[in-house]
């Protein structure tokens, strides 16, 4: 039931991603229609249930356009897993703040990357100046589009891919 759902408004713009438990809900009180269903049944006490993989809403809503959170994993997911001061690509990526935040260094994307724990310890707590280093690319805020929010769902639901292409 903790699967996720990928939930299109009225015009099938994708704006959010729910459980299988709130999709169902939505079905159920006539808020939403199944657009299309994943891999097998809910069992209720009444029926069996097709487990919705994506969801639209009847009524359009509107909300702001949605951003994506700075969290580890989307900074890694940004900077394609590789450490941005050595290139390599590794499992146990760090976060480095870029200016460090002793120094004022904001936690914001524009001053984080993905960094392997021996490049973040060779930087220490100090600017790239300072430790003689410089990143790959220059750190910004990821890309805001639908496709890109939510592609990180592609790998298990790629199903979701016509949905998501365009927005
Ligand atoms: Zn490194």
């Amino acid at each position: 039931m903790l699967a996720p759902v990928l939930v299109l408004n009225a015009n099938f713009e994708p704006i959010n991603v729910c459980d299988t438990h709130r999709a169902i809900g939505l079905i159920l009180s006539d808020k939403a229609s199944m657009v299309i269903n994943g891999c097998g049944y809910i069992r209720t006490v009444a029926v069996n249930f097709p487990r919705p993989s994506v969801i639209r809403l009847e009524k359009m809503v509107s909300r702001p356009r949605p951003r994506l959170k700075l969290t580890r994993r989307e900074v890694f997911r940004r900077d394609s897993y590789i450490c941005q001061y050595c290139g390599r690509k590794i499992n146990d990526l760090t976060i480095d703040h870029v200016v460090p935040r002793h120094m004022g260094g904001q936690h914001i994307w524009t001053n984080v990357v993905a960094a392997c724990p021996q490049c973040n310890h060779r930087k220490g707590g100090r600017r790239l100046e300072d430790a003689g280093m410089h990143v790959l690319h220059i750190p910004k805020e990821p890309p805001t589009s639908a496709f890109y929010i939510f592609s990180r769902h592609l790998n298990e639901n790629s199903e979701w891919e016509p949905f998501l292409q365009g927005w």
